[in-house]
C-alpha cells in the first residue's frame, strides 16, 4: 500500500519547504526514524515559474523563478525520504485517521497527515470538508484560501501552507509557512517543541 507519514499536495515553494524541513530530521531522533514524505504536484502551475526574484533575502538578485524551483526540487530529492509524484489531486477523504488521496489519473495514496499547498488560484479538491473563502492577502480579487486556525492548522492532521493558507504572495512567506507547518507536525510527533538546526562541521 502507498502509505506515507505526510502527503503534501502542491510542489511549489510552500510544499517543497514543508517536505525539506520534515525530511531534514532524518533519523536523528526516535520520533523521526523511518518517516516518508510524498509531494503530489500538478507541475507547471507554480506561481514561482512566472517570477524573477529581486527582493528575497539571501537569493541573488535576478534569479529566475523557474530555475530556483528546479533547484529546490533537486534539493528535496537529495533526501532519501521524499518522493515527488506528478499528478493533479481531485479528491481526498479522511477515514479512521487516514487520508486517502486520489489523482485525476486514478492513483490513490494514503497518508496519516495531509498538507495542502496548492496556491491560491482555485481549490477544487473534493471530499475534505474544508471551508474555502476569499483570500485575505491576495493582491487581486478572485483568489481563494482554506480557512484555518490562524496557525495553518485546519483540523487535527490537516494543514495548509503558502498562498492557499492566506500568506502574502511572496516567496519567503510561502517557504516560511511550509517550514512552520513542518515544525508543528514534528512537534506533535515528538511531544515537545521541535526545530531542526545544523551547525558547521568545523
Ligand atoms: C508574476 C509573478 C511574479 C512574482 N514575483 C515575486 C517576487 O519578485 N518576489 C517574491 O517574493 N515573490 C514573487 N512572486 C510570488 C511567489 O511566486 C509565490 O508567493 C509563491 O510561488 C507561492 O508559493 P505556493 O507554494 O504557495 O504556491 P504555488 O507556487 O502557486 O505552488 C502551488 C503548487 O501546487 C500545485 N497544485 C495546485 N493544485 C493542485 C492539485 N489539485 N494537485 C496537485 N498539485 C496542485 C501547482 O501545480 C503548483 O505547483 C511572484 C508571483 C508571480 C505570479
Amino acid at each position: 500500500m502507498n502509505r506515507y507519514d505526510v502527503i503534501i499536495v502542491g510542489g511549489g515553494p510552500a510544499g517543497l519547504s514543508c517536505a525539506i524541513t520534515l525530511a531534514s530530521a532524518n533519523d536523528r531522533f526516535d520520533w523521526s526514524k523511518n518517516r516518508n514524505y510524498l509531494i503530489i504536484d500538478n507541475s507547471g502551475a507554480s506561481d514561482l515559474l512566472k517570477a524573477e526574484l529581486n527582493n528575497v533575502a539571501g537569493i541573488p538578485k535576478g534569479t529566475v523563478g523557474a530555475n530556483l524551483l528546479k533547484e529546490i526540487k533537486n534539493q528535496a530529492l537529495e533526501f532519501g525520504n521524499i518522493e515527488i509524484k506528478e499528478g493533479r489531486v481531485i479528491e481526498a477523504v479522511e477515514e479512521n485517521g487516514l487520508f486517502s488521496v486520489k489523482t485525476e489519473s486514478g492513483e490513490i495514496y494514503n497518508g496519516d497527515v495531509l498538507v495542502l499547498a496548492t496556491g491560491f488560484h482555485e481549490f477544487s479538491i473534493k471530499g475534505l470538508n474544508v471551508e474555502v473563502v476569499d483570500n485575505i492577502r491576495a493582491p487581486r480579487p478572485g483568489k481563494v484560501m482554506v480557512k484555518h486556525d490562524g496557525n495553518f492548522k485546519v483540523r487535527e492532521n490537516l494543514w495548509v501552507a503558502g498562498n492557499i493558507a492566506g500568506c502574502s504572495t511572496m516567496f519567503a512567506s510561502a517557504i516560511g509557512s511550509g517550514a512552520q507547518v513542518a515544525c508543528d507536525i514534528m512537534s506533535k510527533w515528538a511531544g515537545k517543541n521541535v526545530v531542526i538546526h545544523d551547525v558547521p562541521s568545523k
